[in-house]
């Protein structure tokens, strides 16, 4: 048990004074385990809702009470085959050499038709393949074991065994035979049951009507314009898709603003017309974050969990109120969704009646080591490659702001909250996103350029799967060298040798030429201080100017290294604001929050900026040699040479090799 102290709201006053002091016990963080136990607790058990349910809804639903058979199937005896009802008697003797001869009925029987004559010794009715048995008959022959015969008659040329062919009434389902039973998740073959019954309705467990709700005044729906520091609102449309893939029935109610009065509206009508409330955003303990003081007060028993030690998600907020989960999840998307899946979906599924998930899992080695912090379960995410000797998982570390870590991995492995890292080389147990790997034809890590995806464009409309992961030049080489991957995109300048690239690969890599970048001076069109001047000259009217701010760009940057050279010791305002790539150098001169800073031609021409050229990056791959002769990589370097890559890279402003 835990030794945290149990939150105890039931004695809280409602008097708003005493909320703050009532919010300092969730201060503790509690473990994982503990939290689900505190949720479950307070949840569970429960009676479930159940509803009827017409066939045509009920796919993905659980059915809430046995389902007895009220008919058989099929419903009379009937054949299996085209041919002819017998009486199998008749036929004993039958053999090639001496075939028995016997006389048709004056009938057909078709399906869907009602036999009217009996079958007696020494005759046949024709018949086709579900149709009913005729009184008399026992069997049946097939038309191909049949020869005509003169005058309206048939010869038989083996014997047949009583039964032969014939379907019995309720041989497929017995009426009163427990056909499907309550729990049963309904998939088409169920509903193929329940039709063949005649049963156009069901009993199932009521899906849960979940709220979603957003709360930032930061946020935008998709489809508006995106107003200055404003961000897409994420969470909604993911959180909304995970509850019906879970059994759930999700209404997105929008995006609050965080106004305390406004969301404690929004949450309680919610609250008072679903069976979960699911509100992202505000769970931070810090100012504007009011979220989990309005739940705090929205029923009993409350708050059972604000705080746990997960990583990505540890402002969960997990409450009961009047019997009613109400969750608030972390902000930002990765964390809100892997606490979601987590600690939410489990209870999502039980209130649904639909069994636990059985996510498909597959061991995998991890490349590199990965610290951890004690105490904190964490999730890694992780894209899977194919290795000399098994799966790679490669953590996809874009960290718990970014929705591509979370959509473009394949799958996650925990480090258990007593561990404080992951040695390379250890082997984790992944849990995958989906039900089977589908690991990738042609595997790229390094660095990334957006002219990559136009030259792997054919490979994947030709149904290669590509895997691109960014790590950097350096973290692509080092991939490379351990044979994790095929190519490694790489623009390192070597200061000694004044080239790029070729000084950098080791025994077992060839440098494939990929294309040119042109590096220079980006700044807002109009701005008279740079119009109009060399990049030397851009950069000298910048030192020139006090008001005048740069952006950087990190150490080990190919870029950092051309400024670095440019400005010399001079350190100029803006000099120490260091972002990782060439869009972030762009927005910040586009956005005003500097005036110059150095890119690619092509970023900044998207964003419509001025740009002054400098000089040619060069951005080509380390193959590695042993993978050469893989037809994926094959044909990467055809697309790489074909004319459709070359001008679709020159349309986008890079000069291939
Ligand atoms: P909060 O929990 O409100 O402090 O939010 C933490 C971070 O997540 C902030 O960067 C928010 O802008 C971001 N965030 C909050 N809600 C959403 C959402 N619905 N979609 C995308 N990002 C969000
Ligand atoms: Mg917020």
């Amino acid at each position: 048990m835990s030794r945290n102290k149990q939150p105890n709201s039931r004695d809280k006053s409602p008097d708003k004074s005493r909320d703050s002091v009532d919010q300092d016990q969730f201060l503790t963080i509690l473990t994982r385990e503990d939290a689900i136990e505190r949720f479950d607790a307070a949840l569970f058990p429960r009676a479930l809702p159940s509803e009827s349910c017409e066939l045509a809804a009920v796919r993905g639903c659980a059915l809430a009470e046995d389902v007895l058979a009220p008919i058989d199937v099929p419903p009379f005896d009937r054949s299996n085959v085209d041919g002819f009802a017998v009486r199998s008697a008749d036929l004993a003797t039958a053999t090639e050499a001496s075939p028995v001869r016997l006389m048709l009925n004056d009938e057909v029987i078709a399906c869907g038709t009602a036999p009217m004559r009996a079958v007696l010794s020494g005759s046949a009715t024709s018949i086709a393949t579900g149709g009913p048995l005729p009184r008399g008959a026992d069997a049946i022959v097939m038309v191909e074991h049949t020869q005509p015969s003169a005058n309206r008659a048939i010869e038989v040329r083996r014997a047949v065994s009583p039964g032969q062919f014939v379907a019995y009434a309720g041989s497929d389902i017995a009426r009163g035979e427990a056909l499907l039973r309550a729990g049963t998740v309904i998939g088409s073959r169920e509903v193929g049951m329940l039709a063949a019954c005649g049963i156009s309705q069901v009993r199932v467990v009521r899906k849960p009507r979940v709220a979603v709700l957003s709360t930032g005044d930061e946020l935008a729906q998709p489809g508006e314009t995106l107003r200055p520091a404003a961000i897409y609102d994420t969470n909604g449309a993911i959180v909304a898709a995970a509850i019906s893939e879970n059994g759930g029935e999700a209404s997105f109610l929008g995006a609050v603003a965080d106004d305390e009065a406004a969301l404690e509206d929004a949450m309680r009508k919610a609250l008072s017309e679903h069976d979960i409330v699911v509100l992202s955003g505000g769970t931070s303990k810090g100012a504007g974050d009011v979220s989990h003081r309005i739940v705090a007060r929205l029923g009993k028993p409350g708050i059972v969990a604000h705080g746990v030690a997960l990583k990505p998600g540890k402002p969960l907020c997990l409450a009961v109120c009047d019997g009613k989960p109400v969750v608030i999840l972390p902000g930002f998307p990765t964390s809100a969704m892997f606490t979601f899946h987590d600690m939410i979906v489990p209870v999502l599924r039980r209130m649904a009646g639909l069994p636990p998930r059985s996510d498909a899992k597959v061991a995998a080695k991890v490349p590199v080591r990965i610290a951890s912090e004690l105490g904190r379960t964490e999730f890694v995410m992780v894209s899977l490659v194919e290795g000399a000797d098994g799966l790679i998982a490669y953590p996809s570390g874009k960290g718990s702001g970014a929705i591509t870590s979370f959509a473009q991995a394949d799958g996650f492995f925990r480090i258990d909250a007593l561990a404080d890292q992951v040695p390379a080389g250890a082997e984790a147990e992944v849990t995958l996103f989906t039900p089977h790997v589908r690991v990738p034809d042609l595997v790229i890590v390094g660095s990334h350029c957006t002219g990559l995806d136009l030259v792997t464009a054919p490979l994947a409309r030709n149904g290669l799967v590509v895997r691109s992961i960014a790590v950097g030049s350096l973290g692509g080489l080092a991939a490379a060298k351990r044979g994790e991957c095929d190519l490694a995109p790489i623009h390192l300048f070597d200061d000694k040798t004044e080239t790029y690239n070729t000084p950098f690969l080791d025994q077992g890599l060839e440098l494939v030429p990929g294309w040119r970048r042109m590096q220079g001076i980006v700044f807002r069109t109009g701005d008279e201080r740079f119009e109009g001047l060399t990049a030397e000259g851009a950069v000298r009217a910048a030192l020139a100017d006090p008001a005048c701010v740069m952006v950087n760009r990190n150490q080990g940057a190919g870029t950092r290294i051309l400024i670095d050279r440019l400005l010399g010791d001079v350190r100029p305002e803006g000099y120490w604001n260091q972002p990782r790539s060439h869009n972030a150098v762009v927005a910040a001169v586009a956005q005003g929050r500097a005036d110059w800073g150095m890119t690619i031609a092509p970023v900044a021409h998207a964003s419509r900026l001025g740009f002054i050229p400098l000089a040619e990056e060069h951005y080509d791959f380390a193959l590695v040699t042993a993978r050469k002769h893989r037809p994926p990589v094959q044909a990467f370097l055809d697309a790489l040479a074909s004319n459709d890559a070359r001008a679709a890279l020159a349309e986008a402003g890079f000069r291939p090799a």
